[in-house]
């Protein structure tokens, strides 16, 4: 499994930012529309309360219109959205304590990848418990499981988006991706025991294979153990199926009403211009 391969916000945005801070509505339309299902999903997943979620994606939309004259390219546009977008949800959930839950309906829809109804019912199972466990994480590891492993951020990006240096931000992610395996551990582990003692911690060291800082000596060693040691080579399948489930929530259905909020942020940018 290759996490770098797509990344949601990286397909060319460059040239339609360049058009749109030259003040061409068509291409802030489309950087809006390219960016809404991420910032919806973050914001839902941030807030867990669709209403602040929506309020979180407006007023996003419309900063980002708003200042996309002042972005110098220093951060990508990634970094920059998720920068944004972190900073409306803070606003909106201060005071904002014990929000029940985000409902597995409202985020947990996948679509059908797997080829069989079993699989397509595994699936979803995973689908809705990666959710729960998704609200179950703290704030600090829930939100760096959803830029790197779910919106596909890179390390570099994800963690200027947060203000940390990139060393702090992949220790949290190895953290938090153990503590999302955990909490997956009854559906993906289920019967699978403790590995022995005296065996390496596999899911941290794939973990630093994704984030390409493991060293070609290590990884072999761990790829031989895998091989013979059967709790490790559970222990590892559950990340990368967690980690695969990640990525699926990128292809959720967007819902119909985000190109509406698109729109509304574009005539708000207008009236603004126009001034
Ligand atoms: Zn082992």
């Amino acid at each position: 499994m290759d996490q770098a391969g797509e990344f949601t916000l990286q397909i060319d945005l460059g040239e339609l930012v360049a058009r749109a801070r030259q003040g061409d509505r068509e291409a802030l339309e489309a950087v809006l529309a390219t960016i809404a299902p991420s910032v919806r999903r973050f914001g839902l997943r941030m807030c867990k309360n669709v209403h602040d979620a929506e309020d979180v994606l407006q007023d996003t939309l419309i900063n980002i219109a708003n200042h996309l004259g002042e972005f110098e390219g220093r951060s990508s546009v990634s970094s920059w959205v998720f920068a944004l977008t972190r900073s409306a949800c803070t606003r909106k959930r201060r005071g904002l304590k014990n929000q029940p839950p985000v409902s597995d309906e409202s985020v947990a829809e996948t679509p059908d990848h797997a080829p069989n109804p079993e699989a397509r019912a595994a699936d979803h199972e995973l689908a809705s418990a990666l959710s729960r466990a998704l609200d179950g994480l703290s704030d600090d590891y829930r939100e760096v499981i959803l830029l790197r492993d779910i919106e596909g951020l890179s390390a570099p990006e994800a963690a200027s988006s947060l203000g940390i240096s990139v060393d702090a931000l992949k220790s949290r992610l190895h953290r938090a991706r153990e503590a999302l395996r955990g909490a997956l551990r009854p559906l993906l582990e289920p019967a699978s025991e403790q590995p022995p003692s005296g065996c390496p911690d596999v899911a941290l060291l794939w973990s630093k294979k994704l984030e390409g800082d493991l060293s070609q000596g290590d990884c072999s060693a761990m790829e031989k153990h895998l091989a013979t040691c059967p709790a490790c080579g559970a222990a590892c399948d559950a990340l990368k199926r967690a980690l695969l489930a990640c990525q699926r929530v990128r292809t959720e259905e967007v819902p119909p009403d985000i190109q509406a909020r698109v729109k509304a942020a574009v005539r708000a940018w207008a009236a603004q211009t126009s001034l």
